[in-house]
C-alpha cells in the first residue's frame, strides 16, 4: 500500500519504551486492519543510533478482543523466529493509549506493490523469489509453525530485494505431531484468493499443506498478475476453489510463462496429500536448468530487469 492512501492520523512525533529506547517516527510505510507502520530511527538515551526500523502501530480504539487475540499469536509466534527471509521481531511495547510492534524495515514495499507497478515478473525473478518463500516456509514448518495467510501482500521487500515473510496475525503454532491431529484447525482464515480448497470443507482441518498450496498460488500469481481462482466475488473464488479448475492464459506478452512453471504450479494445486513439501518444490526442474539470479535489483519495482 502506498504511503499517499494511507489517511490515518500521524503517530507521536517520539515514542518510548519503558527501558528508556525511544523512536523518532518518519513517513508511512503501510495501513493494514489493524496497524499502520511508519518508518522510525531508533534513539538510546537521546542519542541517534542510525537504525531505521518499521514501527507497527497497534491503535487501541480497535475492538479490544480483536486485537487482543490477533497480536497475542502475532508476537507469540514472531519473537521467536529467525531466519533471513522472515521479518525480523524485535520488540514491542505500549505507549500512551497504543501498542507498538518494532520490525526489521523492509524498505522495498511488498510484492503485491511490485506486482501493481510490474503486472507480472520475469521467470528469474519468480525462480529467486519462490525459493526464499520456500527457505521460510521450511523453517517455520520444522518448527510446527504454518503461517496461514501467505500471499504476496504478506510478502516483504528488504533493501536489497530479499523476500521476508511478515505478519504473523493468522499463523498457527502446531505443537507437536501428535497435538497437531487434534488441533488440525476448523476455522475459516485467509484471503479467498490463497486459500487451500481443504479449508471450505466442513469439519475438516487443515494444517501445514495449506502454505504449500499458497506457494502455488504465489508462484501463478507472480506470472499472471492475478491469481489462478481470481474471481470478483468471495462466492465465486469458492465455487472455482472447490471445482479445482484454473486456467493459464494464453500465451502472450501479457503473461510469463513457462512449460516448467505451469508444472510446477499444477504440483501444487492438487489435494493437499500430494502437495510437495519445500525441498521438493526447490528441486523442482523450474529451478534447475534455469537462471536464478544471486539479486534483483531495486529498479525491478518499476520495470523489468535484463537478464543475461
Ligand atoms: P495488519 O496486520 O494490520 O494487516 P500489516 O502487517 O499488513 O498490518 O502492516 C500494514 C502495512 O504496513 C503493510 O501492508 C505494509 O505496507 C507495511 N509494513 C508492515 N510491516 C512492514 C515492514 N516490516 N517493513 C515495511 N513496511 C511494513
Amino acid at each position: 500500500m502506498s504511503s499517499s492512501s494511507i489517511h490515518a492520523d500521524p503517530p507521536p512525533p517520539v515514542v518510548t519504551e519503558a527501558s528508556g529506547i525511544s523512536y523518532v517516527t518518519g513517513s508511512a510505510l503501510g495501513k493494514g486492519g489493524f496497524a499502520i507502520c511508519h518508518r522510525a530511527e531508533r534513539y538510546d538515551s537521546n542519542r541517534p543510533t542510525g537504525q531505521i526500523v518499521a514501527l507497527k502501530i497497534v491503535k487501541s480504539q480497535m475492538e479490544p478482543k480483536k486485537l487482543e487475540q490477533k497480536f497475542v499469536t502475532e508476537l507469540q509466534i514472531h519473537s521467536k523466529l529467525t531466519h533471513p527471509n522472515i521479518v525480523t521481531f524485535y520488540r514491542a511495547f505500549s505507549f500512551q493509549t497504543s501498542t507498538y510492534v518494532v520490525l526489521e524495515l523492509c524498505s522495498n514495499g511488498s510484492l503485491a506493490d511490485m506486482l501493481k507497478k510490474r503486472r507480472y515478473l520475469t521467470l528469474p525473478e519468480i525462480r529467486r523469489l519462490v525459493i526464499q518463500v520456500c527457505g521460510a516456509v521450511k523453517y517455520l514448518h520444522h518448527r510446527h509453525i504454518v503461517h496461514r495467510d501467505l500471499k504476496t501482500g504478506n510478502l516483504f521487500l528488504d533493501h536489497n530485494m530479499n523476500v521476508k515473510v511478515g505478519d504473523f496475525g493468522l499463523a498457527a503454532l502446531l505443537v507437536t505431531e501428535r497435538e497437531m491431529e487434534v488441533r488440525r484447525r476448523t476455522t475459516m482464515c485467509g484471503t479467498p484468493n490463497y486459500l487451500a480448497p481443504e479449508i471450505l470443507e466442513k469439519g475438516k482441518g487443515h494444517d501445514e499443506k495449506v502454505d504449500l498450496w499458497a506457494i502455488g498460488v504465489i508462484a501463478y500469481t507472480l506470472a499472471v498478475g492475478k491469481a489462478p481462482f481470481h474471481a470478483s466475488t468471495k462466492e465465486e473464488i469458492y465455487k472455482k476453489l472447490r471445482s479445482g479448475t484454473y486456467t493459464w492464459p494464453e500465451l502472450s506478452a501479457t503473461t510469463n510463462q513457462s512449460a516448467d512453471l505451469r508444472d510446477l504450479v499444477s504440483s501444487l494445486l492438487v489435494p493437499e496429500e500430494q502437495r510437495p513439501l519445500p525441498d521438493m518444490i526447490v528441486s523442482h526442474q523450474f529451478f534447475r536448468v534455469a537462471y536464478v539470479p544471486e539479486r534483483i535489483p531495486e529498479t525491478a519495482k518499476e520495470k523489468p530487469p535484463v537478464w543475461p
